[in-house]
Protein backbone atom coordinates (compact mmCIF):
# COMPACT_ATOMS: atom_id res chain seq x y z
CA UNK A 1 0.00 0.00 0.00
CA UNK A 2 1.14 3.38 -0.97
CA UNK A 3 2.62 5.62 2.12
CA UNK A 4 0.54 9.18 0.59
CA UNK A 5 -2.36 8.32 -2.34
CA UNK A 6 -3.39 11.24 -4.23
CA UNK A 7 -6.64 10.41 -6.41
CA UNK A 8 -8.09 13.12 -9.34
CA UNK A 9 -7.35 15.87 -6.95
CA UNK A 10 -9.06 19.06 -8.11
CA UNK A 11 -7.70 22.42 -6.36
CA UNK A 12 -9.51 26.03 -7.76
CA UNK A 13 -8.61 29.63 -6.76
CA UNK A 14 -12.14 31.34 -7.82
CA UNK A 15 -12.63 30.52 -11.26
CA UNK A 16 -8.89 29.60 -12.00
CA UNK A 17 -8.25 25.63 -12.08
CA UNK A 18 -4.68 25.31 -10.99
CA UNK A 19 -4.75 21.52 -10.39
CA UNK A 20 -7.20 19.78 -12.96
CA UNK A 21 -6.95 16.02 -11.54
CA UNK A 22 -3.59 14.95 -9.92
CA UNK A 23 -3.13 11.25 -9.56
CA UNK A 24 0.26 10.36 -8.07
CA UNK A 25 1.33 7.28 -5.05
CA UNK A 26 4.63 7.87 -2.84
CA UNK A 27 5.73 4.16 -1.23
CA UNK A 28 7.23 4.24 2.06
CA UNK A 29 10.88 5.20 2.04
CA UNK A 30 10.27 6.82 -1.46
CA UNK A 31 11.89 10.09 -2.55
CA UNK A 32 9.83 11.87 -5.15
CA UNK A 33 10.72 15.21 -7.06
CA UNK A 34 8.07 17.06 -8.24
CA UNK A 35 9.35 19.13 -11.24
CA UNK A 36 7.61 21.73 -13.73
CA UNK A 37 7.16 25.88 -14.80
CA UNK A 38 6.07 28.40 -12.27
CA UNK A 39 2.45 28.22 -11.68
CA UNK A 40 1.97 24.61 -13.13
CA UNK A 41 0.52 24.19 -9.47
CA UNK A 42 3.37 22.45 -7.86
CA UNK A 43 3.10 24.60 -4.59
CA UNK A 44 -0.31 23.96 -4.55
CA UNK A 45 0.05 20.47 -4.95
CA UNK A 46 2.24 20.29 -1.86
CA UNK A 47 0.17 22.12 0.51
CA UNK A 48 -3.13 20.26 -0.51
CA UNK A 49 -0.84 16.68 0.65
CA UNK A 50 -1.55 17.91 3.93
CA UNK A 51 -5.01 20.34 3.61
CA UNK A 52 -2.96 23.70 4.35
CA UNK A 53 -5.25 24.11 1.02
CA UNK A 54 -9.30 23.10 1.12
CA UNK A 55 -9.44 21.14 -1.96
CA UNK A 56 -12.28 20.95 -4.67
CA UNK A 57 -12.35 17.33 -5.93
CA UNK A 58 -10.66 14.25 -5.84
CA UNK A 59 -8.86 12.22 -2.62
CA UNK A 60 -5.55 12.79 -0.55
CA UNK A 61 -4.56 9.23 1.79
CA UNK A 62 -1.88 8.70 4.08
CA UNK A 63 -1.36 5.28 4.91
CA UNK A 64 -5.60 4.37 5.63
CA UNK A 65 -6.60 8.26 6.99
CA UNK A 66 -8.25 9.65 4.14
CA UNK A 67 -7.10 13.14 4.95
CA UNK A 68 -10.20 14.61 2.57
CA UNK A 69 -12.59 13.23 4.68
CA UNK A 70 -14.76 15.76 6.83
CA UNK A 71 -14.45 13.41 9.96
CA UNK A 72 -10.84 13.22 9.91
CA UNK A 73 -8.38 15.27 12.28
CA UNK A 74 -6.41 16.76 10.37
CA UNK A 75 -4.12 18.57 12.89
CA UNK A 76 -3.35 15.15 13.95
CA UNK A 77 -2.50 14.14 10.60
CA UNK A 78 -0.09 17.02 10.01
CA UNK A 79 1.87 16.63 13.34
CA UNK A 80 3.34 13.28 10.91
CA UNK A 81 3.95 15.36 7.61
CA UNK A 82 6.95 17.82 7.88
CA UNK A 83 7.07 20.91 6.04
CA UNK A 84 9.74 22.81 5.06
CA UNK A 85 9.19 26.26 2.94
CA UNK A 86 11.66 28.16 0.30
CA UNK A 87 11.74 31.24 2.42
CA UNK A 88 12.38 28.84 6.06
CA UNK A 89 9.51 30.54 8.19
CA UNK A 90 11.57 31.18 11.14
CA UNK A 91 9.77 32.58 14.24
CA UNK A 92 12.37 36.02 14.25
CA UNK A 93 11.86 36.51 17.96
CA UNK A 94 13.05 33.21 18.94
CA UNK A 95 16.36 31.51 19.41
CA UNK A 96 17.08 28.42 17.33
CA UNK A 97 16.73 25.81 20.39
CA UNK A 98 12.83 27.50 20.92
CA UNK A 99 12.27 27.72 17.04
CA UNK A 100 12.45 23.74 17.06
CA UNK A 101 11.25 22.83 20.77
CA UNK A 102 8.15 25.01 20.29
CA UNK A 103 5.47 22.69 18.75
CA UNK A 104 6.67 19.62 20.08
CA UNK A 105 6.27 21.38 23.55
CA UNK A 106 2.94 23.15 22.75
CA UNK A 107 1.60 19.80 21.33
CA UNK A 108 2.42 18.15 24.77
CA UNK A 109 4.57 15.66 22.15
CA UNK A 110 7.40 15.85 24.47
CA UNK A 111 8.24 17.37 28.05
CA UNK A 112 10.52 20.77 27.82
CA UNK A 113 13.67 19.05 29.18
CA UNK A 114 13.30 15.57 26.41
CA UNK A 115 12.68 18.50 23.36
CA UNK A 116 15.65 20.37 23.99
CA UNK A 117 17.57 17.20 24.00
CA UNK A 118 16.04 16.15 20.84
CA UNK A 119 16.65 19.69 19.43
CA UNK A 120 20.20 19.47 20.11
CA UNK A 121 20.45 16.58 18.31
CA UNK A 122 19.22 17.51 15.88
CA UNK A 123 21.08 20.35 15.46
CA UNK A 124 23.94 18.27 15.51
CA UNK A 125 22.77 16.36 13.00
CA UNK A 126 22.37 19.15 10.79
CA UNK A 127 25.86 20.32 11.65
CA UNK A 128 24.49 23.60 13.99
CA UNK A 129 25.45 21.96 17.10
CA UNK A 130 27.00 26.00 18.06
CA UNK A 131 24.03 27.77 17.11
CA UNK A 132 21.31 26.90 19.52
CA UNK A 133 21.04 29.81 21.10
CA UNK A 134 21.61 32.12 17.74
CA UNK A 135 18.14 34.08 16.59
CA UNK A 136 17.36 33.40 12.99
CA UNK A 137 18.65 36.82 11.96
CA UNK A 138 22.56 35.61 13.07
CA UNK A 139 22.66 32.56 10.46
CA UNK A 140 23.04 32.38 6.88
CA UNK A 141 20.54 31.37 4.33
CA UNK A 142 21.66 27.90 4.51
CA UNK A 143 21.75 27.66 8.03
CA UNK A 144 18.16 28.91 8.28
CA UNK A 145 17.43 26.61 6.30
CA UNK A 146 19.13 23.52 7.71
CA UNK A 147 17.27 24.82 11.23
CA UNK A 148 14.10 24.98 9.32
CA UNK A 149 14.44 21.28 8.77
CA UNK A 150 15.39 20.22 12.05
CA UNK A 151 12.41 21.73 13.31
CA UNK A 152 10.09 20.16 10.52
CA UNK A 153 12.26 16.78 11.88
CA UNK A 154 11.42 17.31 15.87
CA UNK A 155 8.29 16.18 15.19
CA UNK A 156 9.17 12.88 14.45
CA UNK A 157 7.09 12.98 10.77
CA UNK A 158 6.97 10.01 8.70
CA UNK A 159 6.49 12.20 5.90
CA UNK A 160 8.54 15.27 4.48
CA UNK A 161 7.26 17.70 2.39
CA UNK A 162 9.89 20.28 0.85
CA UNK A 163 8.90 23.34 -1.34
CA UNK A 164 11.93 25.02 -3.46
CA UNK A 165 14.02 24.48 -0.42
CA UNK A 166 16.98 25.86 -1.94
CA UNK A 167 15.16 28.57 -4.22
CA UNK A 168 16.23 31.67 -1.85
CA UNK A 169 19.52 30.32 -1.26
CA UNK A 170 23.14 32.15 -2.74
CA UNK A 171 24.45 29.51 -5.05
CA UNK A 172 27.51 28.67 -2.19
CA UNK A 173 24.74 27.21 0.32
CA UNK A 174 22.97 24.69 -2.18
CA UNK A 175 24.77 21.90 -1.56
CA UNK A 176 24.75 22.10 2.33
CA UNK A 177 21.18 21.93 2.41
CA UNK A 178 20.52 19.46 -0.07
CA UNK A 179 23.30 17.51 1.64
CA UNK A 180 21.10 17.47 4.76
CA UNK A 181 18.14 16.57 2.89
CA UNK A 182 20.29 13.13 0.64
CA UNK A 183 21.39 12.22 4.39
CA UNK A 184 17.39 12.05 5.14
CA UNK A 185 16.62 10.16 1.98
CA UNK A 186 19.82 7.41 3.04
CA UNK A 187 18.07 7.06 6.55
CA UNK A 188 14.55 5.99 4.52
CA UNK A 189 12.78 9.08 5.67
CA UNK A 190 9.89 9.51 2.66
CA UNK A 191 9.88 12.98 1.15
CA UNK A 192 8.01 14.98 -1.78
CA UNK A 193 10.48 17.86 -2.98
CA UNK A 194 9.55 20.21 -5.51
CA UNK A 195 12.46 21.58 -6.58
CA UNK A 196 14.71 23.03 -9.58
CA UNK A 197 17.90 21.28 -8.63
CA UNK A 198 17.56 18.81 -11.72
CA UNK A 199 20.79 17.28 -10.93
CA UNK A 200 20.01 16.60 -7.39
CA UNK A 201 16.46 15.13 -8.66
CA UNK A 202 18.70 12.76 -11.19
CA UNK A 203 20.93 11.13 -8.20
CA UNK A 204 18.33 11.25 -4.95
CA UNK A 205 14.88 10.58 -6.85
CA UNK A 206 13.04 7.15 -6.52
CA UNK A 207 10.05 9.15 -8.85
CA UNK A 208 10.01 11.91 -10.79
CA UNK A 209 6.91 13.93 -11.98
CA UNK A 210 6.48 16.44 -14.11
CA UNK A 211 3.72 19.03 -13.72
CA UNK A 212 2.32 21.51 -16.26
CA UNK A 213 -1.01 23.38 -16.30
CA UNK A 214 -2.29 21.73 -13.07
CA UNK A 215 -2.09 18.28 -14.95
CA UNK A 216 0.72 15.53 -13.90
CA UNK A 217 2.18 15.17 -17.67
CA UNK A 218 5.06 12.62 -17.36
CA UNK A 219 6.10 10.22 -13.66
CA UNK A 220 9.24 7.90 -14.10
CA UNK A 221 12.30 7.02 -12.55
CA UNK A 222 14.39 9.74 -13.22
CA UNK A 223 16.41 7.76 -15.99
CA UNK A 224 13.08 7.55 -17.94
CA UNK A 225 12.13 11.58 -17.56
CA UNK A 226 15.28 13.13 -17.51
CA UNK A 227 17.01 11.14 -20.16
CA UNK A 228 13.67 9.69 -22.37
CA UNK A 229 10.91 12.20 -21.95
CA UNK A 230 8.05 10.88 -23.81
CA UNK A 231 6.22 13.81 -24.00
CA UNK A 232 7.53 16.89 -25.64
CA UNK A 233 6.31 19.39 -22.90
CA UNK A 234 9.02 17.61 -20.74
CA UNK A 235 11.08 17.88 -23.30
CA UNK A 236 10.76 21.54 -23.68
CA UNK A 237 10.96 22.35 -20.06
CA UNK A 238 14.05 20.45 -19.53
CA UNK A 239 15.70 22.01 -22.73
CA UNK A 240 15.35 25.89 -20.89
CA UNK A 241 16.39 24.15 -17.22
CA UNK A 242 19.37 21.94 -17.94
P1 LIG B 1 4.12 26.58 -8.81
O1 LIG B 1 4.46 26.25 -7.39
O2 LIG B 1 4.23 25.41 -9.73
O3 LIG B 1 4.89 27.75 -9.33
P2 LIG B 1 1.59 27.43 -7.70
O4 LIG B 1 0.96 26.22 -7.13
O5 LIG B 1 2.24 28.38 -6.76
O6 LIG B 1 2.59 26.99 -8.86
O7 LIG B 1 0.51 28.27 -8.51
C1 LIG B 1 -0.30 27.71 -9.50
C2 LIG B 1 -1.29 28.76 -9.97
O8 LIG B 1 -2.18 29.07 -8.91
C3 LIG B 1 -0.66 30.07 -10.41
O9 LIG B 1 -1.38 30.56 -11.50
C4 LIG B 1 -0.86 30.95 -9.19
O10 LIG B 1 -0.93 32.29 -9.56
C5 LIG B 1 -2.17 30.46 -8.64
N1 LIG B 1 -2.29 30.61 -7.18
C6 LIG B 1 -1.50 30.03 -6.25
N2 LIG B 1 -1.90 30.35 -5.00
C7 LIG B 1 -2.97 31.17 -5.14
C8 LIG B 1 -3.85 31.82 -4.22
N3 LIG B 1 -3.70 31.71 -2.90
N4 LIG B 1 -4.85 32.57 -4.75
C9 LIG B 1 -5.03 32.67 -6.08
N5 LIG B 1 -4.24 32.07 -7.01
C10 LIG B 1 -3.24 31.33 -6.56
MG1 LIG C 1 5.88 27.03 -6.12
Amino acid sequence: MAKLKVNQLKKSYGSLEVLKGIDLEVQEGEVVCLIGPSGSGKSTLLRCMNLLEEVNGGEVMIDHTLLTDKKVNINKVRENIGMVFQHFNLFPHLSVLDNITLSPIELKKNTKAEAKEIALKLLDRVGLADKANARPAQLSGGQKQRVAIARALAMNPDIMLFDEPTSALDPEMVGEVLAVIQQLATEGMTMVIVTHEMGFAREVANQVIFMDGGLVVEKGTPAEVFTNPTHPRTQDFLDKVL
